[in-house]
């Protein structure tokens, strides 16, 4: 599960989260829409831990992000506690981040072997299992600059999942894609989110994979939850008139 309790988060003079509070239970999708600059990806950066709360918790299932217990206190939290709670978040961007350098397997075999410590060729079954799975066990030792930009997006799908994380992030990761790619790889997400085994948290400007595919919908405006409830509510009969004019000019 993600629990978010106030968190703030300002650059300078600008209030990009204003006290946000928010649970997300384990399994569950969660849509993210809103206008550019309402702080969609600030939200999911802070729970990658690349950036850092001015104010308020997060918690991933129940253990909070930034302090950790030692006896009866809360002390900030050292690197080791970070990294171990880092562990359990993995995240897809828009632009594929893949090493141009390496073949499909071995970006996808790089982080279990380095980061998890598996021996090579545990992190590379691991590997193929999940390119499999996205649909390119075939394409193993294609270098990123021989794959199509939904065959990189999803290699960087399974580079995420090869970490067996709790907790998926997707950052508008079809944007980048020309139009007749986005269906497989939302299909992919698709598919992740039926499964239940992670709590997932999309950023889409997809409005019809947001409507159909997740099960939560929230609606961000001026870093603040505008509107939050079941997709196919937020979709059908939106509470907010902000949400509504907003569908109304993307839909
Ligand atoms: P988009 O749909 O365009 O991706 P978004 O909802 O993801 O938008 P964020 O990237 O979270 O928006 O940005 C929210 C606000 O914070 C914007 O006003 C942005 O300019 C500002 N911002 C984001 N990152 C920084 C930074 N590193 N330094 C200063 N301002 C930033
Ligand atoms: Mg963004």
């Amino acid at each position: 599960s993600v629990t978010l309790e106030n968190v703030c988060k300002r650059y300078g003079e600008v209030e990009v989260l204003r006290g946000l509070d928010l649970h997300i239970p384990a399994g569950q999708t969660v849509a993210l829409i809103g206008p550019s600059g309402s702080g969609k990806s600030t939200l999911l950066r802070l729970l990658m831990t690349l950036e850092r709360p001015d104010a308020g918790r997060i918690l991933i299932d129940g253990e909070s992000m930034w302090t950790e217990r030692r006896g009866s206190r809360e002390v900030p939290a050292r690197p080791a506690h970070l990294r171990r709670v880092r562990g359990r978040i993995g995240m897809v961007f828009q632009h594929f981040n893949l090493f141009p350098h390496m073949t499909a397997l071995r970006n996808v075999a790089e982080a279990p072997r380095h980061v998890l410590g598996l021996g090579r060729d545990e992190a590379e079954q691991r590997a193929r299992e999940y390119l499999d799975m996205v649909g390119l066990g075939d394409k193993l030792d294609r270098y990123p600059a021989n794959l199509s930009g939904g065959q990189k997006q999803r290699v960087g799908i399974a580079r995420a999942l090869a970490m067996r994380p709790e907790v998926m992030l997707f950052d508008e990761v079809t944007s980048a894609l020309d139009p007749e790619l986005v269906g497989g790889v939302l299909e992919i997400m698709r598919e992740l989110s039926a499964r239940r085994t992670m709590t997932m948290i999309v950023v889409t400007h997809q409005m019809k994979f947001a409507e159909r595919s997740s099960d939560r919908t929230l609606f961000f405006d001026g870093g603040r939850i505008v509107e939050d409830g079941p997709s196919a509510q937020v979709f059908g009969h939106p509470a907010r008139a902000r949400t509504r004019q907003f569908l109304e000019a993307v839909i």
